[in-house]
């Protein structure tokens, strides 16, 4: 008979106390994402160890009666003590909240794990988070098949857009547009970002006054494409919530 106790490793995206004083959590894993609760862990050694950012390794048990999966044992296998750097923190948090709206329980995804932890250690070590952030974001998009369409505007078709879409986050041609065009940079990076390598991009930065506009457009993209994202939605950068 197979053991209903499994061994994982993986990321803390999110976690939650009940007012009981049980510790529930949802990791990131190479295979896939786990959700799962520490009976009672508030008051033991578990508290410590399961939290946000932290690389952990889980003994979970699952029986058939209970929904979620028990923590039994919990060992901590890597932590990121600069995630707790304000301007690091708020950047980190965005992009668990988006990997775990992006990626489904039991969903096998190697990549999806080596990708979050890199953007993780790249927010964590980088001296510019945001742009980190930026990055992968649109990188963890592409990974889960949203792709913004750029050869195209969003609206018409007609090609090689160049301006803002403020509904969906897309670009919209000079006919359709009520915006002025995307500073060439911001285009660039729109048009690449997902298929680049990571290195590349990094070493092209958008410059700082450009980045709310793509904030926005992110915001926008991923409320209308992933959907359900509303605490993700409250982590984006205040100056992308400046309305059009
Ligand atoms: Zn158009």
């Amino acid at each position: 008979m197979r053991s209903r106790s499994t061994n994982r490793s993986g990321i803390v995206i999110r976690r939650r106390v009940t007012p009981a004083g049980d510790i529930i959590v949802t990791l990131l894993t190479p295979q896939g994402k786990v959700k799962a609760i520490a009976r009672g862990g508030v008051r033991g050694p578990l508290a410590s160890r399961l939290n946000l950012f932290h690389h952990v390794g889980v003994q979970v048990y699952q029986t058939p009666q209970a929904d979620l999966a028990t923590v039994q044992q919990a060992v901590l296998e890597g932590a990121l003590p600069r995630l707790a750097e304000p301007g690091r923190y708020a950047f980190a948090h965005l992009m668990a909240e988006l990997a775990d709206a992006l990626f489904q329980e039991g969903e096998f995804s190697e990549q999806a794990f080596e990708l979050f932890a890199g953007a993780l250690r790249g927010i964590s070590h980088q001296p510019d988070p945001e742009w980190v952030a930026l990055v992968m974001s649109y990188k963890l998009l592409g990974l889960a098949g949203f792709v913004q369409q750029t050869a195209r505007c969003a609206r018409c078709g007609a090609p090689h857009p160049e301006h803002p879409d403020p509904l969906g986050g897309q670009l919209l041609c000079w006919a359709c547009a009520s915006l002025p065009a995307y500073p060439q940079a911001s285009l660039d990076f729109l048009r690449n970002v997902v298929r680049r390598s990571v290195r590349v991009s990094m070493e092209a930065p958008v410059p700082g006054d450009e980045r709310p506009a793509l904030w926005q457009a992110l915001e926008r993209f991923v409320t209308v494409q992933v959907g359900n994202v509303q605490s993700w939605r409250q982590l984006v950068p205040q100056a992308a919530a400046v309305s059009t």
